[in-house]
């Protein structure tokens, strides 16, 4: 299911209608809002066999929706790293005549996790690109990535999506509000209770600990990092934090001292989804300065 994005969408589908399809792009922009989703859909767009915009009924789409189409790889990072090896693997792979594609594609995700190595070799290819293949990245920090891939790709850059689209796309109120502009999340609460419940008290237990004393959030960290739940605690207060920018926005309010939190969290997120950081002492860092 694809929420949103509309521009996007309409940017993509004219690059295939004027057989102008780069081959290389980068999607970038916020997490869960659904940039490898419809990096699929293009792979499905430019390929299917009842030449639509994408049917799901003809082989080539229901390949690419079961993740078993031979030519349309998708390389995800192991152990928060993709390692030069898996980019070698998949540029061989896509060196050989397509078996049933038209264009073969290569979906990399979280590409800014892709290390040195691996940027050095997907940058080879970049160099001398291969005509009947669409690489295509996948991130939230394009500006990790050497600036010689860079200036090589296509950009499409993706927003949060209005909570009024999710609403219409998923037909639940209290989810499009609580997802905050991330349909991924949205379908993932819809489609998992448990996952939803789990957010909702997660958000509440952070509201409540901004409000509290400086030991009071402390301890809650350290619960947090022990029950290894840092990740979702981090995004959640991203959430939070947005929401309150926008509502400063709207309400012209001076907005220096939460931008320059919001960026620390922002970058912790970063930090944490890279390395093996101490992220106890992250959050403790942030929770001091809030
Ligand atoms: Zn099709």
């Amino acid at each position: 299911m694809i929420i949103g994005h509309k521009a996007q969408q309409k940017k993509l589908r004219l690059l295939f209608e004027k057989r102008q399809i780069p081959h290389a792009m980068l999607f970038s922009g916020p997490g869960n809002v659904g940039k490898r989703t419809i990096a699929l859909s293009f792979l499905k767009m430019i390929n299917c066999e009842e030449k639509r915009v994408s049917c799901s009924g003809c082989r080539s789409c229901y390949e690419i929706d079961e993740k078993i189409h031979p030519d349309i790889l998708e390389v995800y990072p192991e152990n928060k790293e993709i390692h030069v090896k898996q980019i070698e693997k998949a540029i061989e792979k896509t060196s050989y005549k397509g078996i049933k594609a038209r264009h073969k594609g290569v979906v990399i995700d979280q590409a800014h996790l892709m290390n040195t190595q691996a940027q050095n070799a997907l940058l080879k290819t970049l160099e001398e690109p291969s005509k009947e293949t669409v690489i295509i990245l996948v991130s939230e920090y394009p500006y990790v990535l050497l600036p010689t891939i860079l200036s090589r790709v296509f950009r499409i850059k993706f927003l949060l999506v209005p909570s009024r689209e999710i609403e219409n796309g998923i037909k639940d109120v209290s989810i499009a509000k609580m997802s905050f502009g991330r349909p991924g999340k949205a379908i993932e609460y819809l489609q998992t209770p448990e996952k939803k419940k789990n957010a909702e008290k997660e958000e509440k237990e952070l509201r409540a600990m901004l409000k509290k004393e400086i030991s009071f959030r402390f301890s809650l960290i350290k619960k947090v990092t022990e029950e290894e739940r840092e990740e979702e605690f981090l995004n959640c207060w991203l959430k939070v934090m947005q929401e309150e920018m926008l509502e400063k926005l709207r309400k012209k309010k001076e907005t220096g001292a939460l931008r320059l939190a919001l960026k620390e969290v922002e970058e912790a997120i970063f930090l944490y989804s890279k390395t093996n950081t101490n992220t106890r002492l992250l959050l403790e860092k942030i929770a001091i300065k809030i």
